[in-house]
C-alpha cells in the first residue's frame, strides 16, 4: 500500500507573525519556516501505518519554492521513503495544489492521500476536500483515529460535541486533526540517512497545472491591540463596574 503525504512549508508555529507595512501580507523575511504541524501529524500517521505492516511506501510531496526541499527532507528523516518537489516561486492556492496532487495521484496510484486538515499560514482547510472532489474519492476529514482493514479505512472524526466514525472504501483522502498522534523527532542517524533518499523535482507545468491565483488579497491587518486592564480594590467595586460600566450583569 502506497501513501502520498503532501507537506507544506509554512511559517513556524512559534513565530509571532508581523504584517507587512503595506498590508499586502505577512512579512516572511528572515522568518523561521517549518513543516506545517498538521502535515507532521500526517507523516507520523503514515509511518505508523508502515510500521504496522499496513503501508509499504510513503511519498512526501511539496508544492513550493526550492526551500520546500527542506520540508520534504524532514519528512524523509522522520521515515518517508522518497519525495517529490513541485517547484514554484508563485503563491499557490489550494485548488492549484489539489490539481497538482491529482496529477501525481494519476502517476503514483497511492491507496491513501494523507494531508493535514489545514495549513496554519492561510488556514484554508480546502486542499484535501478539493482533491477528494477532483478524484471523486471518498474523504475522511479531521481524523483523530485511522484504522485500515480489508480495503477500507475507518476514520474517526472530531465533530462538534463528539466523535463520528466513517468507513471509506480505499483509495481515499484522509486529513489529520491535532489529536491523531504526536509526531516523532527525527533522530540524527535518520537525518543523515534522509540525505540519500531520492527527491524528484518537477514544475506545475509538468502536470499541466496553471497556478495563477484566482483570489486577490485586499488587505491583511494585525488584530486590534488589547487595552490595558485595571485593578479594583474590592469585590464590591468589581461588581459595580461590571454592572454600571460594562453592563454585563
Ligand atoms: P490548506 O487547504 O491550505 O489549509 O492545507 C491543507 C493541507 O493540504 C496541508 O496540511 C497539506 O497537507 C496540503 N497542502 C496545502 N498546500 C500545500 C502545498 N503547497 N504543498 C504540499 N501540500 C500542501
Amino acid at each position: 500500500m502506497k501513501i502520498l503525504v503532501p507537506v507544506k512549508r509554512v511559517v513556524d508555529y512559534n513565530v509571532k507573525v508581523r504584517v507587512k507595512p503595506d498590508q499586502t501580507g505577512v512579512d516572511l523575511a528572515n522568518v523561521k519556516m517549518s513543516m506545517n504541524p498538521f502535515c507532521e501529524i500526517a507523516v507520523e500517521e503514515a509511518i505508523r501505518l508502515k510500521e504496522k505492516g499496513v503501508a509499504t511506501e510513503i511519498i512526501a510531496v511539496s508544492v513550493g519554492p526550492a526551500q520546500a526541499q527542506e520540508t520534504i527532507r524532514t519528512a524523509l528523516a522522520m521515515g518517508a521513503d522518497r519525495g517529490i518537489l513541485v517547484q514554484t516561486d508563485d503563491t499557490v492556492e489550494p485548488l492549484a495544489v489539489a490539481k497538482v496532487l491529482k496529477a501525481i495521484v494519476g502517476e503514483e496510484n497511492p491507496d491513501i492521500v494523507l494531508l493535514g486538515k489545514q495549513a496554519i499560514d492561510d488556514d484554508s482547510n480546502q486542499t484535501g476536500q478539493m482533491l477528494a472532489a477532483l478524484l471523486d474519492w471518498p474523504q475522511g476529514t479531521f481524523a483523530s483515529e485511522v484504522a485500515i482493514a480489508d480495503g477500507k479505512a475507518n476514520v474517526t472524526r472530531e465533530v462538534d460535541g463528539g466523535l463520528q466514525t466513517v468507513a471509506l472504501q480505499l483509495p481515499a483522502v484522509i486529513t489529520t486533526d491535532l489529536r491523531l498522534n504526536e509526531p516523532r523527532y527525527a533522530s540524527l542517524p535518520n537525518i543523515m540517512k534522509a540525505k540519500r533518499k531520492p527527491i524528484d523535482t518537477k514544475a506545475p507545468a509538468d502536470y499541466g497545472v496553471d497556478t495563477a491565483p484566482r483570489l486577490e488579497v485586499l488587505k491583511v491587518t494585525e488584530p486590534p491591540k488589547r487595552e490595558a486592564g485595571i485593578k479594583v480594590e474590592s469585590v464590591a467595586e468589581l461588581v459595580a463596574k461590571l454592572k454600571d460600566e460594562a453592563g454585563v450583569i
